[in-house]
């Protein structure tokens, strides 16, 4: 938007790496072929089925149901250094920075703009469908939450989705992955978090590509990320795509291409259900 904000996201991006932030990492991980993969057949049956039908099919009911919606990051976060850097509790003992700017396309489109986008439309797909929806920030212009807040704020919900997309440096580097904390804080957490996972990278895989660089089924699973850490419910990060890459940045800088991330994302939260 102005001068000091292109300037800012480099520096911001380069201190936060250090810190071990999703969201403008340059590179990829190295694959996760360590860590321990989900069962097969660990999904609802159901969900390959499902999978075909319209996600706002008329039939979906989920009234009773509450899902937590957290689009990452936000419009603020650039010009307000000083506060997003703070460290807050990373739900480890430890610590962690507030936030971070996110990442862009190459044509200078934000993250915190794409995630707020597909996030209002899968509010506006839930609701629709019956469910209670809890946003972790209700506007796209301020600064935070932090990320111990964007566990927290999901207290009260069955499940949450943080929606994110990846700011690798390769414009080669292609398609979504699935973000679920390991340890979880609790077994039960942890179960459901890898079934909410795994029916999310199933929903994903049709229509975007799965980039399996991240691991089995382009699930990746991480003990760092602060948000997912301090989420008491079953909870994931879905990196919706590259936004360095020319094709994938089309479709996230349009309101179809947000939808069909909308569309997607519902599926996977219906499939788990
Ligand atoms: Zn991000």
């Amino acid at each position: 938007m102005s001068p000091p904000r292109r300037a800012l996201i480099p520096v911001l991006c380069a201190i936060l790496a250090l810190q071990g932030l999703a969201g403008c990492g340059s590179n990829p991980p190295p694959p996760d072929s360590s860590t321990p993969v989900a069962p097969e057949g660990m999904s609802d049956p159901k969900g390959s089925e499902a999978r075909d039908a319209p996600t706002t099919q008329p039939g979906t009911d989920l009234s009773g149901r509450t899902v937590a919606i957290d689009p990452g990051h936000n419009g603020g976060n650039a010009s307000h250094p000083n506060t997003i850097t703070r460290p807050v509790p990373d739900g480890r003992g430890g610590t962690k920075a507030c936030n971070t700017t996110g990442t862009a396309t190459d044509s200078d489109y934000p993250e915190s703009d794409f995630t707020w986008g597909v996030g209002q439309k899968l509010k506006h797909d839930l609701e629709d469908a019956g469910a209670e929806v809890v946003m972790s920030r209700d506007d796209n212009d301020s600064v935070g939450p932090c990320v111990d807040e964007r566990g927290t704020f999901a207290d009260d919900a069955d499940l949450m989705i943080s929606i994110h997309a990846n700011g690798s440096e390769s414009t080669k580097a292609k398609g979504f992955h699935v973000i679920v904390a390991q340890p979880g804080r609790s077994e039960t957490v942890e179960d459901d978090s890898n079934r909410l996972a795994d029916a999310m990278s199933k929903a994903m895989a049709d229509p975007f590509t799965p980039n399996t660089a991240y691991g089995k089924n382009a699930i990746s699973r991480r003990p760092d990320l602060a948000g997912l850490n301090n989420a008491s419910v079953p909870a994931v990060i879905v990196e919706c795509g590259e936004m360095r890459n020319p094709d994938e940045a089309k479709t996230m800088e349009s309101k179809s291409g947000q939808q069909k991330y909308a569309e997607a994302l519902m599926q996977g939260i219906v499939d788990w259900y």
